[in-house]
């Protein structure tokens, strides 16, 4: 059977599998798909679109897929999410015993035993790799600091859904300053979005969220979270109203990275961070599972909000 009539198939849905069929390509690995020129043209909208939203003071990180593996196990990544985690791997050692393993395979044998961690792993979000080059930097000046990251992002979650990839991308605005700063920062942008999704004509609520840390010492942080507020998702209908997706998340990470990272304010308290998420491919899916596959005939508001 071709590959694409089996990735529609597989999608178990008839207005999600024709979707599918439109916006991807499979690529023969779940959750890891070809974007056709259609979905693209969306996604750089939408990039536009967030970008006519950046605050005055931000400054631009364009981060690769690939991050410093001891900066992410610096950051504690290892104990919350060691599950959903790629690292980098590759062949070492001399040319023959490369070759040796090459052979191996050639003859139908199994390589990958040979195959040793490098020093990187693939970004699990945009946001880590710009702590540590704030902290550099030295004391975190009064007004706080912004950014503007994006990067693609990998999560070790293979899935036939429309809206769960293992790879896709991310675009964020990260705040690092005092703690109530960082609070109306989030505050402020929760209703920034809810504004952007209006103009997208997306139907979505606005809900306390909590990440999904590992096992089962991980249920006793996630109600933490939930406690604290830490963390707040914007929700769209895609799949279902019952299991709406998050295409934005709103993260307050109290003192955790100024501690990691020794980010600290001018008179020596650690510096508190947050960050706005925005979900490039399932915001792109939630227009196109909204408004359809014909752009030409999206609402005029939305197209005029996107340019298209
Ligand atoms: P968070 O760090 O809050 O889990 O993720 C930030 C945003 O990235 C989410 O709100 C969502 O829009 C996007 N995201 C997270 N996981 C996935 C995924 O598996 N697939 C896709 N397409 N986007 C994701
Ligand atoms: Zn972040």
């Amino acid at each position: 059977m071709p590959a694409i009539a089996k990735f529609v198939e597989d999608a178990g849905d008839d207005r999600l599998a024709d979707l599918a069929r439109t916006l991807f390509r499979p690529s023969g690995v779940d959750g890891v798909y070809a974007r056709t020129g259609l979905y693209e043209g969306v996604v750089e909208a939408l990039a536009a679109l967030i970008s006519s939203h950046r605050p005055a003071d931000a400054e631009v990180f364009r981060f690769p897929p690939v991050m410093s593996r001891r900066q992410l196990e610096k950051h504690g990544y290892l104990k919350s999410f060691p599950n959903l985690l790629g690292c980098v791997s590759c062949l070492g050692g001399s040319e023959r015993e490369i070759r040796a393993v090459v052979d191996r395979f050639e003859d139908g044998g199994e390589w990958t035993s040979a195959l040793g961690a490098a020093d990187l792993v693939l970004s699990p979000a945009a946001c880590y790799p710009v702590y540590p080059i704030a902290a550099e930097r030295g004391p975190v000046p009064a007004g706080g600091l912004t950014f503007d990251v994006a990067s693609d992002c990998f999560r070790h979650e293979p899935s036939r859904d429309i809206d769960r990839f293992q790879s896709f991308r991310m675009r964020e605005y990260v705040r690092i300053g005092a703690p109530e700063d960082i609070q109306a920062f989030r505050a402020d942008w929760i209703e920034r979005a809810k504004g952007i999704a209006d103009r997208l004509g997306l139907p979505y609520r606005v809900d306390l969220a909590s990440d999904p840390f590992f096992g089962r010492g991980g249920q006793i942080v996630a109600i933490s979270q939930i406690q604290q507020e830490l963390k707040f998702e914007l929700l769209v209908p895609v799949r279902s109203e019952e299991a709406p997706t998050a295409c934005m998340s709103f993260n307050y990470h109290r003192e955790h990275f100024g501690h990691t990272w020794g980010l600290t304010m001018a008179d020596g308290a650690l510096a508190h961070t947050g960050c706005v998420a925005f979900g490039m491919d399932r915001l792109a899916v939630a227009l196109f599972a909204t408004h359809g596959t014909d752009v030409g005939a999206w609402p005029q508001g939305v197209r005029d909000a996107l340019r298209l």
